[in-house]
């Protein structure tokens, strides 16, 4: 029922108050995220309960399959926020395997405007199709891409102008790709880290920041 809802809420910020009178008040002074959590919209994936962050602590876009356009009015507001207001000290790309926005991207049906929005995951399973197709499984198939698209994303972060302008101002900021098992709960690094290019004379910085780290 809808009213549950209000119920709930009111049980919450009660319990919330219960054990931290100035919680709230606290919290409506001012944001400090040090994390920006860019995941799926899926509602299997509850991103600041899997990571035990409490609200404050983590700046949150959430779409279908966790992608980062450079075209998207949405995604680049939220990034520049993040990364020039909030200053966040790590993004974090969390996929998740089995996820229906990859799946959608990689069948030949039509589910409608979303198609357009899995654009860019489609290309991706069209670059990968010789190793992806060779998968047998098609869960893991699927799995494989998931993985992909989340270096993917990664990768256009740490290309992405806001980001690049962070690193030449001297910022630590680093990008993160995490894959989530809704069959077990766990989060798992994909090693795809991206992190601040390391000063190596003057002229070079801007350079070295497509450097990958692990
Ligand atoms: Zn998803």
């Amino acid at each position: 029922m809808i009213e549950d809802l209000f119920s709930n809420n009111l049980r919450w910020a009660a319990a919330k108050n219960r054990v931290d009178p100035e919680y709230f008040r606290r919290l409506a002074a001012q944001q400090a995220p040090e994390y920006l959590w860019i995941g799926c919209a899926d509602s299997r994936v509850p991103a600041n309960e899997i990571v035990g962050l409490e609200s404050g602590e983590l700046f949150v876009h959430r779409n279908v399959a966790n992608l980062a356009p450079p075209q998207d009015a949405n995604f680049l507001s939220v990034l520049q926020f993040a990364v020039e207001v909030l200053k966040v000290r790590h993004v974090i790309v969390c996929g998740h395997y089995g996820c229906g926005g990859v799946r959608a991207a990689m069948s030949n049906e039509r589910h409608g405007l979303i198609d357009h929005w899995l654009q860019p995951v489609r290309s991706l399973y069209k670059a990968r199709a010789v190793e992806l197709d060779a998968i047998a499984d098609e869960e893991s198939r699927v799995n494989h891409l998931c993985e992909h698209n989340v270096a993917a994303q990664v990768e256009a972060i740490a290309a992405n102008p806001f980001v690049e302008d962070a690193w030449r101002r001297g910022q630590p900021l680093s990008i993160h790709g995490w894959i989530y098992s809704i069959q077990d709960g766990l989060l798992r690094d994909l090693e795809t880290s991206v992190h601040p290019p390391k000063p190596t004379g003057r002229g070079r910085r801007g350079r070295a920041a497509t450097g990958r780290g692990r």
